[in-house]
């Protein structure tokens, strides 16, 4: 008798899971830093890319990345950076007398132009992990419902995907414009779907978000799992691997059948 596994719905987030944003988070930092401090071209920025890219997980929001850029050109340490961010980049501000909020804006101007002015170029610094695609195809023909879940703006979800030949309903991609917590939406979907919370499975990188729905008296069923393969560090594995209720889960595995998730 073969036991299907498999999840009544499937809840995935979008970068760290299903895509691999980095070139783009980069480009958008350096014209923004560019922006904010005159004195580099963005050709030298170039320099700071590897270690840029490394130092991603550290990140919790957009406006935080040319500050992130800004600590490598002031020759600040990775370790330094790896374990002390969120104070490192307040003193950033400080140091240069600066507002959060005129960041955040700039940011999306500089994200909106080009999106507006090169809509292709921006779709191409874009790069879907191995396999994904041709999983979320095979999802989308089988019962389970499939939702993404993200902190981006879903029309531009729905574009990537579509130049990746999936199609998906614009109503299963809630993003940015939704403006509402992950673990509320994951709530609608169960109270949507007259489904039980256990029948809800959700991939994010980010640990924060997965424990924010632990969180959730009622949501306390509801299948978590940390794609190890996204913007997250060791030490977020560990403490993944030791929270009851979390499961760590590998591009192998979830690329494989559902019951290999839980093992
Ligand atoms: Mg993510």
């Amino acid at each position: 008798m073969v036991i299907s596994t498999a999840p009544q719905i499937l809840a995935l987030d979008f970068d760290g899971v299903i895509c691999n944003g980095l070139l783009e988070y980069f480009q958008t930092a350096k014209s923004t830093y560019i922006q904010v401090w005159t004195e580099h071209a963005s050709d030298f920025l170039d320099n700071f890319a590897d270690s840029f890219y490394r130092l991603r997980p550290v990140i919790k929001t957009g406006w935080e990345m040319p500050i992130l850029l800004r600590a490598l050109v002031l020759g600040l340490e990775e370790d330094k950076i790896q374990y002390d961010w969120s104070n490192l980049c307040k003193r950033i501000l400080e140091l240069d007398n600066l507002n959060k909020q005129n960041i955040i804006i700039k940011l999306d101007e500089v994200r909106d132009d080009y999106i507006y002015s090169d809509l292709e170029g921006w779709l191409k610094l874009h790069r879907f992990y191995p396999g994904v695609i041709k999983t979320i195809s095979k999802i989308i023909k089988s019962s389970t419902l499939l939702y993404i879940i993200t902190t981006k703006e879903g029309r531009f979800v729905q574009q990537l995907l579509e130049k990746q030949g999936v199609e998906l309903p614009k109503n299963s991609i809630l993003g940015k414009e939704i403006k509402q917590p992950k673990y509320e939406t994951l709530r609608q979907l169960i109270q949507y779907h007259n489904q039980i919370p256990n029948q809800l499975w959700f991939v994010e990188d980010l640990l924060k978000t997965l424990y924010q729905v632990q969180q959730q008296p009622d949501l306390k069923e509801v299948k978590l799992f940390l794609a190890n393969w996204g913007f997250n560090t060791p030490e977020n594995h560990n403490l993944a691997q030791n929270s009851y209720g979390i499961n760590l889960l590998s591009l192998g595995q979830f690329n494989d059948n559902y019951s290999s998730w839980l093992s």
